[in-house]
């Protein structure tokens, strides 16, 4: 695997990508990621290289996991692909 691109996550993808939880005010999260990402939500990762103590950081621009357009913290992710050159 390789890394596709780096993107800013608000907390509940964090959550979902990190732990695997969904909230209970967000019980869609899932078919929104699914919207954004259609076959890439597997191979999301959270952190990047460059910064392992990710404390987030509060942004207006939308989720790049989700979509959600709502402002509020963003957390680092990446999305990961298959390296088909190797
Ligand atoms: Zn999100």
């Amino acid at each position: 695997m390789k890394k596709l691109c780096d993107i800013e996550v608000c907390g509940d993808c964090l959550g979902w990508i990190a732990n695997g939880t969904i909230p209970d005010d967000r019980p869609t999260l899932l078919a929104e990621i699914a919207k954004v990402w259609p076959g890439d939500m597997r191979h999301i990762v959270a952190g990047n290289s460059e910064d392992d103590n990710d404390e987030g950081a509060f942004s207006w621009s939308g989720c790049e996991c989700c979509g959600s357009r709502l402002g509020g913290t963003r957390y680092a992710a990446a999305v990961l692909t298959a390296d088909l050159s190797a």
